[in-house]
């Protein structure tokens, strides 16, 4: 199988020696690209090259800016750096042998397949929470996902198991964009301007909502302030919770997902302003605020904010009859434009649900776009954004960084271990638990 790493260091190689970008065994993803290959050529650079400096390395967007805060990854040791792609696989193929139950590896949807090969659960973050969380017998997790993923499942597991994140730099840019600090000074902004008491029918005048991409810290500030947690799935569901509630919602960090469901919901985009963190009442004036519904945080995912309905034009003229799904973190404008939009979940049910033939064109992060089609070769799939661009975050887990923390857990050591203070760890479980009790 080739990985969307081997497609980017291929169209580099190509050109650079001066000869079209093409890859003929991923017909669907690149042939249709007009010359081009990836979002950013730094990409090839293998992720210890770049996981010291700051910032998210090749593929993020300029507009992320990476907080103080964030942990850093150390040097790698030279063995792992300097082995070859075959010699990792081996190393983790036995590192894993040895563990048995003791250690389970959970690989995001998103990440490279030279990792997924090795998962014993693939899943979007919640559900790879929830499959830590019904394994007591493991000692530890490896977690080849993103930082924010990894203490989700150290909340949702037994305080013996360790959660282990096998590159520190392996965040998430919009998570990132809502640090605790920023959403604690627009609360007390919120509350001085709209007041704390409810109204005559009861409910408060705001609700804090978190998307699961988020950090324990606000889920746990959601959790204390009769908030709630919500995915990509049951937005909707916890959208309504809230409005149960609350006269209107804060909705932290992604205004893409925040926007789509309140509009999904029949709510006017003049109700939703948006929170800028770094201005006075987020940019807005108290009316704006008194008659809002849905405040949206200022935040966005780098990898579906690229989709553009000018795309989606682009596919329906090349491949008449296709259908075009995207995921709820791209603009409004695309979701519109679209036929279909929804969670992963919904994204691989509509791919099920195909019929041999059918060409479908998906909104979303391409390491799963392309394991689609190769789970699915009686159907054409390709991503509606012809350049290879992966999630830049999921791509700092490389094998290399597998191998050292298998075969440090193998050695009896914890490297990159992630834990939660357990204050903050009870605070997000009660989110988290609003949101599994909340029922549409
Ligand atoms: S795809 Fe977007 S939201 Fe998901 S981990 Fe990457 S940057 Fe974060």
């Amino acid at each position: 199988m080739t990985s969307v790493h081997e497609l980017i260091r291929g169209a580099a190689e190509r050109e650079a020696a001066g000869r079209p970008s093409a890859a003929p065994h991923r017909k669907p993803i690149v042939l249709r690209a007009t010359g081009a290959s990836s979002c950013d050529s730094g990409l090839v650079k293998d992720p210890w090259a770049i996981d010291r400096d700051p910032g998210y390395g090749p593929g993020a967007s300029l507009a992320d800016e990476i907080p103080r805060s964030a942990p850093r990854q150390g040097p790698l040791p030279a063995r792992y750096t300097d082995a070859g792609d075959d010699e990792l696989r081996q190393w983790i193929v036995d590192a894993k042998a040895a563990l048995g139950d003791r250690v389970q590896i959970l690989g995001h949807f998103y990440q490279r397949d030279e990792i997924i090969e090795h998962a014993d659960f693939v899943g979007d973050s919640f559900m790879l929470a929830q499959a830590a969380k019904s394994h007591p017998e493991a000692e530890a997790f490896v977690f080849c996902g993103v930082h924010f993923m990894a203490e989700t499942a150290d909340i949702l597991s037994d305080a013996h198991q360790a959660v282990i994140l096998p590159n520190l730099a392996a965040g998430c840019s919009m998570a990132d964009m809502a640090t605790i600090e920023q959403v604690e000074d627009c609360w007390r902004e919120l509350t001085a301007a709209l007041g704390e008491a409810p109204g005559p029918d009861g409910r408060q005048p705001v609700i804090p909502v978190t998307y699961m991409n988020s950090s324990a810290a606000i889920k746990a500030f959601c959790g204390r302030n009769g908030g709630i947690v919500c995915t990509s799935s049951n937005a909707r569901t916890v959208l309504e919770w809230a409005f149960e509630r609350g006269q209107r919602v804060v909705f932290f960090p992604d205004q893409h997902l925040g926007r789509n469901t309140a509009k999904a919901m029949g709510i006017s985009e003049d109700l939703m302003p948006l929170w800028r963190p770094h201005l006075a009442l987020g940019g807005n004036t108290i009316e704006q605020l008194e008659a809002s519904r849905v405040i949206l945080w200022n935040g966005f995912c780098s990898v579906h904010k690229r989709f553009t309905v000018a795309q989606i034009e682009q596919a329906r003229s090349e491949y008449p009859g296709v259908r075009v799904i995207v995921h709820p973190e791209c603009p409004a404008a695309v979701v519109e434009a679209a036929d279909g939009a929804g969670s992963t979940e919904y994204i691989r049910k509509e791919i099920e649900a195909a019929q041999p033939g059918d060409v479908i064109a998906v909104g979303t992060e391409i390491n799963l776009v392309n394991r689609l089609q190769e789970q699915h070769p009686e159907l054409t799939i390709f991503c509606l954004d012809p350049v290879v661009c992966p999630c830049s975050t999921m791509y700092r887990i490389h094998p290399a960084y597998l191998a050292w923390t298998l075969e440090s857990l193998l050695a009896g050591e914890e490297p990159n271990r992630i834990r939660v203070a357990d204050s903050v760890a009870e605070d997000s479980r009660v989110a988290l638990e609003r949101m599994l009790a909340a029922r549409p």
